[in-house]
């Protein structure tokens, strides 16, 4: 049996490098996964290029990893079986022991490692993880497939249902990169009126094509007179991390409408009290979901058709596909894939 196997690490950040590294034991709750497939998200910039703090480096990053079940230190869980399709997301699996996983609220564990952040994540050939963390992916859905929707899709998926829209009312998706693609098309599946809002007329074709009933160009209008023009929205769901900008849009909601926030920027977010407590405006942040959340998110996925766009390079060119996420080149999203020798 192989001992080793190949990893993509960031050694320091900016270096970006292929290591042959030690095939690690599973410990105690953890299995090893033989990767698949993983997504390339926004986030992986913080272990990448330093933005996040305190990461211990050397460490690789990525966390929408698809494989199967390699080893285990454990016996499984009964909805587990050896060699089946898994994943992992960002949430790396909850503790079960601290005060909000004794709530239930899973997603909120307070120690829950971070896939790709404070332990290793998919950009390799294998990957230690949690069996918390750990998602059945459905036999109809491609591992390729499967891996941007466990970030990129949950994220999304999660926050349009934590919203207080119901059916038939106006959405609007601010951003249509890897995030607001996804986004658009839950909410056309979900029922809603959706509003997409991008930068540009060359992506309108598509944007209309993925289910937006309507596509405000912010290179050409004003977005919230367009929005407001169309009767205003219940829900704004934010996919940009250009704070000012999202900011911005608050205005287009209607009385008791909602911001919800899933793009991390940096900036902070500003708003007018006058026009918070004139309209009982709310804003609201999501972070993924729990693993049960993920399974739910990849049966409404086969059940409403909706996928990811996708461009696919293996392993070995990890850093070429993250630039070309980076600088804006991708269709929407890119997924490395693993070639098992
Ligand atoms: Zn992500
Ligand atoms: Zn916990």
């Amino acid at each position: 049996m192989k001992n080793t196997y190949k990893a993509v690490q960031v050694t320091r950040p900016g270096l970006v490098e292929t290591v042959e590294k030690e095939l690690p034991e599973p410990g105690p709750g953890e299995v090893l996964i033989k990767v698949e497939a993983c997504g390339i998200c926004g986030a992986d910039a913080g272990v990448i290029e330093g933005l996040e703090k305190g990461i211990n480096y050397p460490r690789v990053p990525g966390h929408e990893v698809v494989g199967t079940l390699y080893k285990t230190a454990e016996p499984l869980p009964a909805w587990l079986k050896p060699g089946q399709r898994v994943g992992v997301g960002r949430l790396g699996g909850h503790c079960n022991v601290c005060e909000q996983c004794r709530l239930g609220h899973f997603n909120l564990c307070q120690n829950q490692p971070v896939t790709g952040s404070s332990r290793d994540g998919g950009y390799a050939e294998y990957m230690l993880a949690r069996v918390t963390g750990l998602v059945a992916i459905p036999d109809d859905l491609s591992s390729v497939d499967a891996a941007p929707l466990l970030c990129a899709g949950i994220a999304t998926f999660n926050a349009l249902k934590k919203s207080c829209a119901e059916a038939g009312a106006t959405v609007v998706i601010q951003g249509m990169g890897g995030l607001g693609h996804l986004a658009l098309q839950y909410a056309r599946k979900m029922g809603f009126r959706v509003i997409a809002v991008g930068r540009g007329d060359d992506i309108a074709d598509e944007v209309m094509a993925l289910g937006a009933h309507h596509y405000v160009d912010i290179r050409k209008d004003d977005a919230v007179e367009a929005i407001k023009a169309l009767g205003g929205a219940q829900v704004i769901l934010s996919t940009i991390t250009e704070s000012a900008a999202v900011s911005a849009l608050l205005p287009a909601l209607t009385p008791q409408g909602q911001l919800m926030v899933v793009g991390v920027g940096k900036e902070p977010l500003t708003a007018s009290p006058g026009l918070m407590i004139g309209r009982e405006l709310s804003v609201k942040g999501a972070i993924t979901g729990t693993a049960i959340e993920l399974e739910k998110a990849l049966k409404f996925s086969l059940l409403a058709d909706v996928r990811a766009r996708i461009e696919q390079r293996p392993l070995a060119q990890a850093k070429e596909a993250y630039d070309r996420m980076r600088s804006g080149q991708a269709t929407f999203r890119m997924v490395l894939t693993v070639n098992h020798q």
